[in-house]
């Protein structure tokens, strides 16, 4: 069956700009088996913990992380580019290749001692993930683990994750390529 994922994740050469190949999960999007098996994947893991909440990223992350979070029976969490969440929130900055950027999450979307699974729809170099664990631990709740459906490989966003389990649904590259 992930074969069936592979096949529905269009590969756009050179997009948002030269030299990058965005891995584009929209096709699984339009199609609701695969999309069911998707979610049943991310959430899989995660079925015999004790799970609190499922934290998602903007915005594909949206998409992923609310079925992912009914799936397993939990509240969900939105972690925000600046300017997107009204109440009150925290706020964390980190670096991208040029400059930085900031990500914020409500401040009573999680509560301390709460366990929370963080989902997105693609690790690249891990610095938004990162960010996102650190959104978590103010609250002073823990992060459990990472599910992303696509995972590059050779971009080391991995490491930057530290000990706390990593599970991909979808590697690149892939071992037969
Ligand atoms: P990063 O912080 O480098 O791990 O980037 C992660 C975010 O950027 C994710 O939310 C992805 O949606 C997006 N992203 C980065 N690289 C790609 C790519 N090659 N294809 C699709 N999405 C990407």
């Amino acid at each position: 069956m992930s074969e069936t994922l592979y096949r529905l994740v269009r590969d756009v050469p050179d997009f948002p700009k030269p030299g990058i190949l965005f891995r584009d999960i929209t096709p699984i999007l339009l199609d609701p088996l695969a999309l069911g098996e998707a979610v049943e994947r991310l959430a899989a893991p995660f079925r015999a913990r004790r799970i609190d909440r499922v934290v998602a990223i903007e915005s594909r992350g949206f998409l992923l992380g609310s079925p992912v979070a009914l799936a397993l029976g939990v509240g969900l969490v939105l972690v925000r580019k600046p300017g997107k969440l009204p109440a009150d929130r925290y706020r964390v900055e980190y670096s991208l290749e040029y400059g930085t950027d900031a990500l914020e999450m409500h401040a009573d979307a999680l509560a301390p001692g709460h366990t929370a699974v963080i989902v997105d729809d693609v690790l690249a170099t891990g610095g938004t993930a990162e960010a996102t664990a650190e959104l978590v631990a103010r609250s002073g709740a823990s992060v459990v683990g990472f599910s992303f459906l696509v995972e590059l490989a050779d971009l080391g966003g991995r490491a930057r994750l530290g000990s706390i389990p990593m599970h991909a649904v979808l590697r690149y590259p892939r071992v037969q390529d």
